[in-house]
């Protein structure tokens, strides 16, 4: 064996695990201190080098570490390797096991810089352990309020709350949020710190799955932040010990860090972002979430059906970029459902109260308090720590890198995921890109990443999923003349049956009760190439589940009528889909009466 890892970790969830990495037969834990057997001794002597006793017998050779260490990791005692990955979110993670299944040696270095509040986690990058996997299970978790709360009592769950209980608890409690429940009260109370137990517990067993990935891919994971000396040479610290390996290729997969603009007084000092929000030891209670980004707009989805009074910030319009109308609609759900929403507003500074409230002075609006403040106004590069001059690598002025598929300017170097200039910042679009660059690199392979007609969807309560051109897009691309655009908007059968209503500050009159449609379907279409489908848009539930087959019919170019000649699933709001017959030019109107067919 001519390279030799060192497994370490902090929480040991068993005593022994076999098919490790060849050359280790058992891995034990006895408290602080660890053992290794295995066959090589020659390979068990240098791990001397890290620090422990060494003992020989006839079958296998024990390496006694006496120190506590913090986190799993593989210890390269190699100097040069095929292919180095710099970060072990998704695409760095995709891109190293895909390579060493390919048979390249590969090492991957990941090292997570605490938040600016200290928070910190495990390998995986953004995805798993602060971005869509805690996300989409406090996503789940909202989704269960409106059944608790309304649905579940009509349709006979006797443990549901009905409106009329919750008022009659918001009056007694006098509860400052929509549902009196939070922490503490009636059955159904709900509990943050049991919400992020699960969570945490979700991500901390995804994490150490990721570890183990590594390891049975035999990719060496060095648990260090990475910089360049040189083109091919790579220095990084470990055990306080400066250490340096070179590499053929080197892949770039550092990922993004949320932005927190430094000229708001207070606003880093007293804010919390996306990277602190999912693993929040004390409930988030009244919040201001700064943004009208996706991020803002799920986090502040959530947290106002668990009960909290939340407020959005946005500076101008709510997720630029996105269909106008689709966008539109996702705000006045939330909008419909309890989010409040400030617009053209901006915190002007945050000031810590004696009574452990933060107090936020507006640019446009006056002052209010609030017990959380999560900025997701964006996210920057993760590059600075490279070192990239070193290599000759050169970034835009946001740290982000341009690459033509995925090279940089320096041929050996590469990039992948959220660091690329003008692509789009989501997992599968890294892990993708991943696989197909070291597929190239070491697999004879030749197909190249299409970054068009990415799907993805908005985990705001009334999902947001599409798939191509927004409308604005399609008729900046091919004129208004050659677009038409087909469209329906309708109450889902569950919803209508549960009578969903407004929140009370939305009605306009005593008879306006009722929550607007929930469900917005629009195919945008290309007159000049028979009614092909250039842009999906489905605003309702379950859209992220909708829109993921309907990209696979944009992608094999399907037209207006294929969707009119599939049959539909009844009773869905997907069937809606197929057979649109109201398109926006005839001016008739879009919005269906409801009922069966
Ligand atoms: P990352 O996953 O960010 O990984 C980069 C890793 O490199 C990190 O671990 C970092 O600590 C490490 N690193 C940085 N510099 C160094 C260095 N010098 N040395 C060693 N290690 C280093 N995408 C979706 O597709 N769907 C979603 O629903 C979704 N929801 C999201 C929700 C939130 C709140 C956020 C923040 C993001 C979400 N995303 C979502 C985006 C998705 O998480 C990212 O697109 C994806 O994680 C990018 O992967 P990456 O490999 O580029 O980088």
């Amino acid at each position: 064996m001519s390279s030799l890892s060192l497994l370490r970790y902090s929480t040991p969830p068993w005593s022994s695990i076999s098919n490790c990495r060849a050359g280790f037969r058992t891995f034990r834990n006895i408290s602080s201190t660890f053992r290794l057997q295995f066959h090589h001794s020659k390979s068990a002597k240098t791990l001397l080098a890290a620090g422990g006793t060494f003992q020989q017998n006839s079958n296998s050779s024990v390496v006694k570490l006496n120190q506590s260490i913090d986190s799993f990791s593989t210890v390269a005692m190699d100097s040069q390797y095929d292919l180095a990955v710099i970060g072990g979110g998704s695409g760095g993670l995709a891109a190293a096991k895909e390579a060493a299944h390919c048979g390249a040696k590969v090492v991957l270095f990941d090292f997570v810089t605490p938040s600016s509040q200290g928070t910190k986690w495990g390998l995986g990058g953004t995805c798993v352990n602060v971005g869509c996997v805690p996300k989409k299970l406090m996503h789940y978790a909202a989704s269960m309020g409106p059944v608790f709360h309304h649905d579940g009592a009509a349709f006979g769950w006797k443990n549901s709350i009905s409106k009329d209980t919750n008022e009659r608890l918001a009056n007694a409690e006098g509860a400052n949020s929509k549902y009196s429940r939070i922490e503490g009260s009636g059955e159904n109370a709900f509990d943050w710190i049991s919400l992020v137990k699960t969570v945490q517990n979700h991500v901390r067993s995804l994490n150490f799955s990721y570890r183990g990935g590594l390891r049975s891919a035999q990719v060496q994971y060095i648990n260090a932040t990475a910089r360049f000396k040189g083109p091919t040479e790579l220095v990084y610290t470990l055990n306080n010990v400066e250490k340096s390996l070179t590499a053929k290729h080197i892949i770039l997969a550092t990922g993004g860090r949320p932005y927190i603009p430094e000229d708001v007084p207070g606003a880093k000092e007293l804010s919390i972002t996306s990277d602190d929000l999912f693993s929040l030891k004390t409930p988030p209670r009244k919040t201001l979430v700064v943004g009208g980004a996706y991020i803002a707009l799920e986090c502040a989805g959530f947290l106002t059906e668990f009960g909290y009074d939340v407020t959005v910030a946005v500076r101008s319009i709510l997720l630029r970029g996105f269909d106008r109308q689709c966008s539109e609609k996702v705000g006045q759900l939330m909008a419909e459902t309890g989010t409040k929403f400030l617009y053209s507003v901006t915190p002007k500074s945050l000031t810590q109260q004696s009574n452990g409230r933060i107090l936020v002075e507006f640019n446009g609006a006056s002052s209010d308090e609030f017990d959380t403040v999560l900025y997701a106004t964006g996210r920057s590069a993760d590059t600075i720590k490279l070192n990239l001059s070193a290599a000759g690598v050169s970034t835009t002025s946001s740290g982000k890198i341009h690459t033509i598929n995925e090279q940089t300017e320096v041929p050996h170097i590469y990039a992948l995921g959220d660091i690329l200039d003008g692509k789009p910042e989501l997992t599968p679009v890294a892990i993708k890109a991943g696989e197909l660059l070291v597929r190239r690199l070491f697999g004879n392979e030749t197909a190249l990443m299409n970054y068009k007609e990415i799907p993805t969807t908005i985990f705001t309560p009334f999902e947001y999923g599409c798939c191509g051109l927004s409308e604005e897009e399609a008729i900046a691309l091919y004129s208004a003349e050659n677009i038409e655009t087909f469209l329906s908007e309708f109450v889902s059968l569950e919803i209508a049956a549960a009578h969903r209503e407004k929140i009370e500050s939305q009605r306009e009159h005593e008879f306006d009760t009722a929550l607007s449609p929930n469900c917005l379907s629009k195919l945008i279409c290309l007159k000049n190439e028979n009614m092909r489908v250039v842009g999906f848009h489905y605003v309702g539930r379950n859209a992220g589940e909708v829109t993921q087959g309907m990209a696979l019919a944009l992608r094999l170019k399907a037209t207006k009528e294929d969707f009119d000649h599939c049959v539909g699933i009844h009773p869905t709001d997907a069937e809606s889909f197929m057979g649109l017959a109201v398109t926006k030019s005839s001016g008739e109107s879009w919005v269906a009466a409801g009922g069966c067919g």
